[in-house]
């Protein structure tokens, strides 16, 4: 715990709990007991903790060159920029090492883009209520969340919120300085919200009919976690600029910035960088993950458990009405919706040994690692249908329940 004497900035809640190693969907704490991690360090450990195709590209890369800076061709960035943009819409791939600057790389190419085609004055985009985006000043703009904007001085200009998947707004806030739209295809943070299929495909439409670019922000929902790659392949369209990280790296910190080169034309030497980002250390790691990913049949995996999950919830939701009232998600990025609030219910979890993480709209997601296996779904479900058991007879729940009936 973050004591009054901590030498960290205290801006994380952190539990009073520590790990010492993982394997696989385990986390062992330096107390000794294990966790189930349904977690994976907030949709991070795509392939669980310590896989060893990831242990041995890392060491094997570590043993032979870091970094090397941008000054230099890296081979093995282009080659994850090759798969990437071979498995996706894209044509182009920009590397970084958070979500946070993969759409600050979006939002910076979808402006430039417009700037090198004659019309400067489109700089704005349109995003939707409940975002999240991240926590740099543009991204905490286009997210616009007054907890996290508040105290930060002027926001920064050029993002037109409107409800979530509100496309008549959307056409209402399209102006002469509008660029495009950006939109989190499923919402993570914001309480796992799926925006339907067809308002994605409604959106593109519209964006193709103002000549705008349609960004999608898969941060969250990429790299598997929804059942396909990429979550926008559900919908049967594409953006023109996507940004992505959390699951790309497996643990190792990577972003992404991928776009069509039309989106792109913009983005000229030296009008964008990074230090770090795209290092062969990185990219070696990254380049693993997507061999597992891309491997025949671990998406089928993904679905299998999504549903198995999903299932199982449905029945656990029907058993404790007055705690739990509605699953929703896709894949394996799954939200529990509370009626009592959502703190209560992930403690409940852990005390079980089950690792979850809150979210917007009081809902605890679950995010286990997408090698999750049958025998991990499993013991999650008992131990959240333990969890609530217990929940309900500390909270009297059970006892209200007995009154009323
Ligand atoms: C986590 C997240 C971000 C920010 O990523 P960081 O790596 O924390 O900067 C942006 N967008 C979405 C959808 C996210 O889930």
């Amino acid at each position: 715990m973050s004591s009054a004497a901590s030498p960290l900035l205290p801006v994380f809640a952190r539990a009073d709990l520590a790990f010492e190693r993982g394997e696989g969907c385990w986390l062992t704490a330096t107390d000794g007991r294990r966790y189930l991690d349904f977690a994976a360090g907030v949709a991070v450990n795509s392939l669980g903790h310590a896989h060893p195709h990831l242990v041995k590209a890392l060491t094997e890369q570590a043993a032979k060159l870091w970094h090397v800076s941008n000054l230099y061709r890296i081979p093995e960035g282009e080659r994850l920029a090759e798969r990437l943009v071979e498995a996706s819409f894209a044509d182009v791939a920009f590397f970084c090492n958070s979500g946070a600057e993969a759409l600050e790389a979006s939002i910076k190419l979808a402006r430039k883009h417009f700037h090198a085609n004659g019309q400067p004055e489109r700089y704005r985009l349109i995003t939707f209520e409940g975002a999240f985006h991240g926590r740099t000043l543009a991204t905490i703009a286009a997210g616009g969340q007054a907890k996290y904007l508040e105290g930060f001085g002027p926001r920064v200009e050029g993002f037109d919120q409107v409800p979530f998947g509100d496309l008549e707004a959307v056409k209402a806030a399209i102006g002469p300085e509008t660029a495009g739209v950006l939109v989190e295809p499923v919402q993570g943070e914001g309480g796992v919200r799926p925006v339907p299929p067809a308002t994605l495909r409604a959106l593109r439409e519209i964006c193709d009919a103002h000549g705008l670019l349609l960004v999608f922000d898969e941060v969250q929902c990429g790299v598997g976690r929804t059942g396909t790659l990429f979550a926008y392949e559900q919908a049967g369209v594409a953006p023109d600029v996507m940004a992505l990280a959390k699951g790309l790296g497996g643990g190792f910190p990577i972003g992404a910035c991928l776009a069509t080169r039309a989106a792109a034309d913009g983005m000229t030497a030296g009008v964008h960088g990074s230090t770090f980002g795209g290092n062969p250390l990185a990219m070696a790691v990254g380049n693993a993950v997507l061999d597992v990913v891309t491997e025949p049949g671990f998406l089928d995996h993904v679905r299998r458990m999504g549903l198995l999950i999903r299932q199982r919830l449905a029945g656990i939701v029907d058993a404790h009405p007055r705690l739990v009232t509605e699953v929703r998600g896709e894949g394996l990025l799954i939200g529990l919706r509370c009626a009592v609030p959502n703190t209560e219910v992930a403690a409940a979890f852990r005390a079980e040994g089950l690792l979850t993480v809150g979210a917007g709209d009081n809902v605890v997601r679950l995010l286990p690692p997408l090698v999750a296996t049958e025998a991990d779904v499993a013991a999650a479900m008992d131990m959240i249908d333990r969890g609530l058991a217990r929940l309900e007879q500390d909270m009297g729940l059970s006892a209200a329940r007995g009154a009323a009936e």
